[in-house]
């Protein structure tokens, strides 16, 4: 296999997957070492971008954490500069550059000023949750759509139309991008989309990565609880129920343990 090195005048799209180095591709891995600008997005962590050869200029070009705003037309010109003066340019985003990254946009500007470009795929956050918590999104009994979605967090959707409309198809996984703090607010929404109250969710933090955390729940149980903090993806549907029973399991385990225990110490 020829090995892949950034090359001069070319602008990458390159996922970084969801944050553990581990999770990148080879071929991610060989350009993020061999290009000479990286404009990458807050989400890719410092463990990533550390393996960024020793000369490259690495730049955050994300737009949020309280930062001077960068606009999306700023980050088109940065491309086209560095790749018009010669340089190999890496436009790192997290997950996989073709969800919910604005890749449309960047594609487009770089098209339109005619920069050679290539996008390499990577670990999006849903496959990446899944992957964490042992959950297939599909099954062949009970789950044979998968849809991804954007919350109400994402940019531009704040106080817009409702994230998602009508009943959700029995055999469908949701998966919600950018869901936003407030899981009272999502489950408000789904509920009024016409979601059984029942339906199995799960909310995961930092899915696989070191400081992963989840919480496995009825949508109606979703508003009392708390997950850890973004980046966060909110997985709802059948198959996700397969986590509440593994719970419901465990606390049947617990009480069984916890009977015996209390008997024992009577009885002696
Ligand atoms: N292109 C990315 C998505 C960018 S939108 C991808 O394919 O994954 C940013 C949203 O992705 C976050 O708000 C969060 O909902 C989700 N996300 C990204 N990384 C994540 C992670 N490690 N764990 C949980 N959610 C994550």
């Amino acid at each position: 296999m020829s090995e892949t090195r950034a090359a001069k005048g070319t602008v990458y799209l390159v996922g970084a997957g969801p944050g553990d180095p581990e999770l990148l591709t080879v071929r991610a891995l060989r350009l993020l070492q061999t290009a000479d600008v990286v404009l990458h997005d807050d989400l890719v962590p410092a463990d990533v971008l550390a393996l960024a050869g020793a000369e490259a200029m690495v730049t955050s070009v994300g737009k949020r954490c309280g930062r001077p705003r960068i606009t999306q037309s700023g980050i088109h010109t940065l491309m086209i500069e560095a790749a018009r003066a010669g340089q190999s340019v890496l436009r790192l985003k997290s997950g996989d550059p073709l969800v919910f990254g604005r890749a449309g946009e960047e594609i487009a500007a770089l098209q339109a000023a005619g920069i050679p470009l290539q996008v390499v795929p990577g670990v999006t956050a849903a496959f990446a949750a899944g992957a964490s918590l042992a959950l297939p999104l599909t099954d062949r009994t009970s789950a044979s759509k998968l849809i991804l979605i954007t919350g109400h967090h994402a940019a531009g959707r704040e106080g817009s139309k409702p994230i998602w409309s009508g009943p959700l198809p029995e055999d469908a996984t949701l998966v919600v991008y950018m869901p936003g703090r407030d899981l009272g607010r999502l489950a408000a929404e789904l509920l009024a989309a016409g979601l059984p109250a029942a339906t199995p969710c799960a909310a995961v933090s930092h899915a696989a990565t070191q400081r992963q955390t989840h919480v496995a729940a009825r949508l109606n149980e979703l508003p009392g609880l708390h997950c850890g903090p973004a980046p966060m993806i909110v997985l709802v549907g059948t198959a996700v129920g397969r986590l509440l029973e593994a719970r419901t399991e465990l606390q049947a385990a617990f009480r069984g343990f916890a009977e015996q225990s209390s008997q024992g110490a009577r009885e002696t």
